[in-house]
């Protein structure tokens, strides 16, 4: 088996082109195969290095390798050369001047659904001649058959006037010189096939086998955009997600196993990968569900190995106690730092929190709180859990909230922290004492 991935590089790499990128690298790893990456860089204003570089790295987050390339469909402007002047040699393309508007003009007199034929000149742009009869049949292992009719197709242009060969044209040549043998790649492409299937044909080539992916939507049925979250591989890993969970999230989209999504090794999911099984109806990409399956991965993490991704991600170092008490309260590596940001940068400014928490009703409680912080034995999460639970039992009013909020307040300086005997631990005994302190001075 050998697939391609054949990105544009006219932008970031987006979360459908990443799927898409995926599902080769799963064939080609489950099936003893060879995934080649080409780069179709022929929109010489769009494709820019800084684009391509943004597409090398976000292959390389996702841990997608490939095997040959990246081959630049620009290097290869020789070979397009040679057979579109083979195929004009045989009369199986010609030479027109035509224009979008004789095409426009052609339609209004035969009606929209007949297809246009230039008539051969010395000059103009390349078009490749569609036999009047029969029909061309795209097979594809996602959709089935379509049949497109070749009285309703148009004569596809394959090289502009200036000689630069157009998309439909190089792509085929580059996937048969290439010796793909499954094409896979989004729906958008599904009517472009027969035009390649019909290169193939005049370059008298055996076509490889297609499948075309479903399109990406929001939860919302829209195309997805950055309104859904994130659009752009980047924009996930700048919102803190773990490369191995957009990997086992992006596998799971619209294949088999949506609904009950569980943590599918990638071993296993090269093993059970099975492009057949991909529906053909949009795959809702939501980024609940993939929060959802990061903070699996996130809890699941040893925490060394958390510790070192949370460390890359907020560019500080020395986290690990503070990763540790914070690995099952967050859901991406964006949310370690406004949870546990506190016990490095000191308490944050959360005036309503200090109003409700720190008011006259909860001094006392803080005040006795306090004396147990400093007078506790041992410093640590056992004795210091043993000796705010006797604060609390100290008056049979009081709630655990009435005693754990005040002090969370004191020392985070909001509602929200890793539990308060685990990060009283963290900070040490003259930490946590010198922000109670402030605590009650303000009160
Ligand atoms: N370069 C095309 C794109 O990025 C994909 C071509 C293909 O896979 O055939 O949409």
């Amino acid at each position: 088996m050998r697939v391609r991935f054949a990105p544009s590089p006219t932008g970031a790499l987006h979360i459908g082109g990443a799927r898409t990128a995926l599902y080769n690298w799963l064939m080609a790893r489950g099936n003893a195969g060879t995934l080649v990456l080409r780069i179709e860089d022929t929109d010489k204003e769009r494709s820019t290095p800084e684009n391509v570089e943004q597409i090398l790295d976000a292959l390389t987050w996702l841990e997608l390798d490939y095997d040959e390339g990246p081959i630049s469909q620009l290097s290869r402007t020789d070979r397009h050369q040679e057979l579109l002047q083979r195929l004009l040699d045989e009369g199986k393309a010609y030479r027109s001047t035509a224009t979008g508007e004789d095409v426009r003009k052609f339609k209004e007199q035969h009606g929209a659904d007949k297809g246009f034929r230039g008539t051969p000149e010395a000059e103009g742009a390349v078009r490749l001649k569609v036999p009047d009869e029969g029909s061309t049949t795209v097979h594809d292992l996602i959709r089935g058959d379509t049949v497109f009719q070749h009285v309703h197709m148009d004569d596809p242009v394959i090289a502009r006037a200036d000689g630069s060969v157009l998309y439909n044209f190089a792509v085929a040549v580059d996937d048969l010189d290439a010796q793909i043998t499954h094409v896979v790649r989004g729906e958008d492409h599904l009517s472009n096939t027969p035009k390649q299937l019909l290169v193939y044909e005049a370059l008298g080539a055996q076509p490889p086998l297609f499948a075309h992916l479903p399109l990406l939507h929001g939860p919302d049925g829209k195309k997805l955009s950055k309104r859904h979250g994130a659009a752009s591989v980047q924009e996930l890993r700048d919102a803190g997600f773990l490369p191995e969970a957009v990997r086992n999230y992006l596998a799971l989209l619209g294949w088999g196993a949506a609904d009950d999504q569980t943590i599918l090794t990638t071993h296993e999911l090269t093993e059970q990968f099975d492009v057949a099984r991909v529906q053909k109806n949009p795959a809702q990409f939501d980024v609940k569900k993939l929060t959802w399956l990061n903070g699996r991965y996130i809890r699941e993490m040893d925490v060394d190995e958390l510790t070192k991704r949370v460390e890359q991600f907020t560019g500080r170092t020395g986290l690990r106690e503070a990763v540790a008490i914070s690995q099952e309260k967050i859901g991406t590596l964006a949310d370690f730092w406004p949870l546990a940001g506190f016990l490095f940068d000191g308490p944050q400014d959360d005036p309503k929190a200090r109003e409700k928490w720190h008011d006259a009703d909860h001094r006392h409680a803080l005040v006795q709180a306090r004396e147990a912080i400093a007078t506790t034995s041992t410093f640590d999460v056992e004795h210091l859990e043993v000796a705010l639970r006797e604060v609390v039992e100290a008056d049979p009013e009081r709630k655990p909230k009435d005693v754990y909020q005040p002090i969370r307040v004191a020392l985070a300086g909001t509602t929200v922290s890793p539990g308060i005997f685990e990060s009283l631990a963290v900070l040490g005994r003259d930490e946590s004492l010198k922000r109670l302190d402030a605590a009650l001075n303000h009160a």
